[in-house]
């Protein structure tokens, strides 16, 4: 794949300004999804630089270096109905979406970058007609399989078009973590222009950039993860578009802090109180002044000096480290501290599809939870801190008498069950 280059950014990708402040460095890195198979473990891993900045006209942090898509997205080993979180929320999601939209039975709406159909089987809970867009082959073909309706292409204008000659326009468009994946944001939103009715509504949900900040979430960037969205910088996009922020809400649990923007088309929708209040929240953090961004990188290299000494000292001990959760938040921490497996050996997942397989980088063996019997493991790194309690729960219902380490914003020590 050496013809897929990446590209450098170097102009911001919502207003262009080439007022870009470089922010957090997590140097080279893997390609936090692609797992490896044992029987690629010998070959050399596509890497590239990770690295965070802020455009100080608008606000927006950004990825210096975009991997060519096809390198990322084509074949995903990430589902989301694995977790019953992300089920319960999409449900509600759903039926939030569908009040605020006013729809009536069968209204159509689409769900981009759809992943296995977790939210398209919500909408038709609620009596929409659903659609899925997503440019992973295998996760369109099992969400078809469930009658699941999906088309596997990347979301564009052309797309756009496609579908809405077909099905008319939608009421509803939602993007859940998949817009700060987008690198042509204005296309994205040229699209969503193309397949929304005239008083639809669209709905981003994205990790939320002061929770990034706040809480020291360095690890919720990853090559995919392209931009680190407030809403400041959402609004100058929609205003760009013809479109306005007029809801925004925060689910503080939901990957380490959510947002979810309701846009609609500019003047259909008065601006919430709510929303107002996370504008001036993000004028009053300074979302376009380098300082806030800088203060949190140091704390960031601090967390880095505590977990690697406190995980070699472990394993110094003859304690057996183990990880939990072989996500990409997990294989961005695992490079950034240099942590391998010679110090961190086995990673458990929920996912089936991941197990025999290999992290990216450290090269932790990935195993299922049914793992731990047997295995004398002192303590587990969560790595998937985002389901804190839920892993814990599943860990002491397997059996597991451990301890806990929680590696941010900084890390340390949870007790198990341990007598
Ligand atoms: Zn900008």
């Amino acid at each position: 794949m050496a013809e897929l280059t990446s590209r450098t950014v170097d102009r911001c990708r919502i207003c262009g300004s080439k007022k870009l402040h470089r922010y957090l460095d997590l140097g080279r890195t893997p390609l936090a999804n692609s797992y490896l198979a044992p029987e690629h473990l010998e070959e050399p891993e596509f890497q590239e630089d990770l690295c965070i900045q802020l455009c100080l006209e608008c606000g927006l942090s950004q990825l210096t270096k975009v991997v060519h898509p096809d390198r990322m997205f084509r074949h995903y080993l990430y589902v989301s109905s694995t977790t019953a979180t992300l089920r319960e929320h999409f449900a509600e999601l759903a039926a939030t979406a569908a009040k605020a939209a006013g729809t009536k039975p069968g209204d159509l709406a689409i769900d981009v970058a759809s992943n296995d159909g977790c939210l398209l089987s919500a909408f038709k809970a609620v009596g929409l007609s659903a659609l899925g867009v997503d440019p992973a082959q295998n996760l369109a073909a099992e969400a078809n399989a469930r009658g699941l309706e999906t088309e596997c292409a990347y979301w564009s204008p052309d797309m756009a078009q496609k579908v809405s000659g077909r099905r008319g326009k939608a009421k509803i468009i939602t993007a859940c973590n998949v817009f700060a994946h987008a690198d042509d944001l204005h296309g994205f939103m040229r699209a969503v222009d193309a397949a929304l009715a005239p008083d639809g509504i669209f709905i981003i949900e994205c990790p939320y950039l002061l929770d990034f900040i706040h809480h020291g979430e360095f690890d919720t960037a990853y090559h995919e993860h392209l931009s680190y969205l407030g809403v400041t910088p959402l609004e100058k996009l929609m205003a760009a578009r013809g479109f306005g922020v007029f809801d925004v809400e925060r689910f503080p649990d939901i990957h380490g802090g959510t947002v979810r923007v309701y846009c609609a088309r500019a003047g259909q929708r008065p601006r919430t109180a709510r929303a107002a209040g996370f504008f001036a929240q993000e004028e009053k953090f300074g979302v376009r002044a380098p300082a806030a961004y800088d203060a949190f990188a140091k704390l960031v290299l601090e967390n880095r000096a505590i977990l690697r000494g406190l995980i070699e000292k472990l394993t110094n001990e003859g304690k057996t480290v183990w990880a939990y959760g072989a996500s990409a938040k997990g294989n961005t921490l695992m490079n950034f501290f240099g942590l391998e497996a010679r110090l961190v050996p086995k990673a458990i997942d929920d996912n089936p599809k991941k197990w025999g397989y290999f992290t990216p980088g450290a090269r932790m063996a990935i195993v299922g939870i049914d793992a731990l019997k047997g295995a004398r493991v002192d303590y587990l790194l969560l790595l998937a801190w985002n389901f804190e309690s839920e892993i814990r729960k599943r860990c002491q219902a397997a059996g597991y008498q451990g301890d806990f380490i929680v590696p941010v914003p900084k890390a340390r020590v949870v007790p198990g069950r341990k007598t």
